[in-house]
């Protein structure tokens, strides 16, 4: 017997549906609760990597996202004339079959496409959770009241479950003294899978192409000292905030600041990470970025929302108790999670330099070469946290 039969998700990006994918495959039946008025396509790119990609070959999917891969070809940093200064060729350092890159659109695509028993409630959201000891009774905006066994939040960094079970953000953020913001802008530079990068002092500004994208994507990044309330501002304070940040910068940064007003998918938030003592209360859990996001700057949220997803629902086919099975996904996700998590600070550092040695000691290291470069180093660590789980110990 299964510790659950019928599970309520929030969230229809890449961990919901994983999940779903999941628990359709042990046998237990699942809803998933979306905002959003429909699947959301596109978007940036973002990573498979070191047993993610074995949890997607295990789902049917790997050869349609080695289809669907927009794998950059070259990184380049340029100074403020455009002029190459260091440049990174992905390939020699990371293990191309250990490291896959895919628009979050086109695999939350894939995913939800094998979850053909799985009922989408799109634009809807839960208002209120009542733990009743065998269930969980949620109410919807839209929807009648329902009870389930269990409900899984993986609804993301500000998840709506976990405001609701676990009360405030706060808490549980853990800021890394940066906002980023991406969105899309036409492909002047005539980019071919490439990234070009800026930097000055705490300052980050690139612009990069992913093949199957509309055009290129502008991506602002910037290193602070003390937090303020823009994330939470409205858009156009945000595109001000921007332009008033990264106006005197240089290179393209003023064609992007320019062309940022009409990006139909301005994205813009704190860089921020998740770390709870525990992921569950009673019959409800977290899921993905909503219990341990590590941040874009890990490179590192889908593939911690895929194994999540994984070892979640063996947990809760293999136990006959609901605490049991919670405890068994927090027991076998939390080193690996909190190993990924790790890498979000070397990360941020080797982006964004906050001072001109460190970007001048920076490009130095990456033209001695990938392997013996700080870049190198990084790399050999994100793979490592990245295959850093036995996906089957629990068997
Ligand atoms: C700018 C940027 C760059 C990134 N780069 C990378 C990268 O290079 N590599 C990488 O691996 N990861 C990257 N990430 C992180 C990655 O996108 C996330 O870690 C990953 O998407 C986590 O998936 P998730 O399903 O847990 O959450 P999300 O993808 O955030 O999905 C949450 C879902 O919940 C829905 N939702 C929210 N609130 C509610 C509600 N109240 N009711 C119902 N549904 C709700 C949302 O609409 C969304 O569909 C990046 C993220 C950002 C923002």
């Amino acid at each position: 017997m299964t510790a659950v039969d019928n599970v309520l998700i929030s969230g229809a990006s890449i961990a919901g549906p994983a999940l779903a994918h999941w628990l359709e495959r042990h046998g237990i039946r699942a809803a998933v609760v979306e905002k959003a008025p429909a699947l959301r396509d596109g978007g940036y790119a973002i990573d498979l990597r070191g047993k993610a990609i074995n949890v997607a070959e295990r789902m049917g999917i790997l050869d349609a996202v080695h289809e669907r891969t927009t794998q950059i070809a070259r990184i380049s940093m340029v100074d403020a004339d455009g002029r190459r200064k260091a440049g990174i060729d992905p390939g020699a350092t990371s293990s191309p079959d250990r490291s896959l890159e895919i628009l979050r659109g086109d695999l939350v695509d894939l995913i939800h496409k094998t979850t053909t028993g799985t009922e989408y409630r799109f634009g809807d959201t839960i208002t209120g959770l009542d733990q009743t000891g065998d269930g969980v009774r949620a109410t919807f905006a839209e929807a009648d009241p329902q009870t389930f066994d269990l409900v899984v939040g993986a609804d993301g960094l500000h998840s709506n479950v976990r405001g609701i079970a676990f009360g405030p953000e706060a808490p549980y953020r853990r800021f890394l003294n940066s906002y980023i913001s991406i969105f899309t802008i036409p492909n002047h530079l005539g980019l071919d899978r490439e990234v070009r990068a800026h930097n000055t002092p705490g300052r980050f500004s690139a612009v990069y192409h992913s093949p199957r994208a509309e055009g290129a994507k502008g991506l602002l990044l910037q290193r602070i000292d003390e937090e303020s309330d823009i994330d939470r501002r409205p858009r156009e304070e945000q595109m001000a905030y921007l332009r008033e940040a990264f106006g005197d910068m240089g290179w393209e940064t003023g064609r992007i600041l320019d062309e940022m007003e009409d990006a139909p998918d301005f994205y813009f938030d704190s860089v921020t990470q998740i770390k709870m003592d525990t992921w569950s209360k009673g019959r409800v859990t977290l899921l993905g970025d909503a219990g341990y996001g590590p941040s874009p700057m890990s490179g590192q949220g889908t593939s911690l929302a895929m194994v999540g997803a994984y070892l979640l629902a063996e947990a809760l086919a293999q136990h006959d108790d609901p605490a049991t099975a919670l405890a068994a996904y927090e027991t076998r996700m939390r080193p690996y999670a909190v190993a990924n998590q790790a890498i979000a600070d070397p990360g941020l550092a080797f982006l964004a330099p906050r001072t001109a040695f460190g970007i001048g000691a920076r490009n130095l290291l990456l033209k001695a070469g990938p392997l013996l470069s700080a870049l190198g180093r990084f790399d050999t660590k994100l793979l490592k946290a990245s295959e850093a789980v036995d996906l089957d110990a629990g068997k």
